[in-house]
């Protein structure tokens, strides 16, 4: 079942994505399925809103939806588990939804002033590929599947 939604505004991050409702662990928050398109035909307006699924490939989730209005955090209540983005803690009414960009997109070019206020905020947020180690593992398999399929073929290939 989907949790309740609400998209409203986040001041100086825009809009963003609240629990209307207590959610528990594991509540379904997001779908990141969509139409799958190549960078350069989604509108550069666009692209802040938009999921990557692959590189140089993105779905532009709903406009207002929980997908379009989530903003990111080093901290984030949420976590990417497949295609959708699940709650990764039980959540209280009127919190903000929040999920690690930096799980979502490698781009190598990736940057982005960080306004999500966490103690532990690494200021920029940038491609997965940068991610400190500890950081990575804290995530394990909560990344893009794109990633996953891509990091963890690394990680197996045997050392010389
Ligand atoms: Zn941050």
């Amino acid at each position: 079942m989907r949790a309740r939604i609400l998209v409203s505004d986040a001041g100086a991050k825009g809009v963003g994505a609240f629990a209307a409702a207590p959610m528990r662990a594991g509540s379904r928050i997001a779908s990141m399925r969509g139409k799958v398109q190549w960078i350069w035909d989604i509108p550069e307006g666009f692209w802040p809103y938009a999921f990557q699924v692959d590189y140089d490939r993105y779905v532009v989730p709903k406009r207002d939806s929980a997908g379009w209005a989530m903003n990111h955090s080093c901290e984030p209540n949420c976590v990417i588990l497949g295609a959708s983005i699940v709650a990764r803690r039980a959540i209280r009414t009127g919190e903000e939804l929040t999920f690690d960009y930096s799980t979502d997109v490698d781009w190598s070019g990736f940057k982005m002033k960080c306004l999500c206020g966490a103690s532990g905020c690494r200021k920029t947020v940038r491609a997965y590929r940068f991610l400190p180690a500890a950081v990575r593992s804290s995530y394990g398999d909560n990344v893009a599947p794109y990633i996953r399929r891509r990091y963890s073929a690394v990680a197996r290939r045997p050392a010389h």
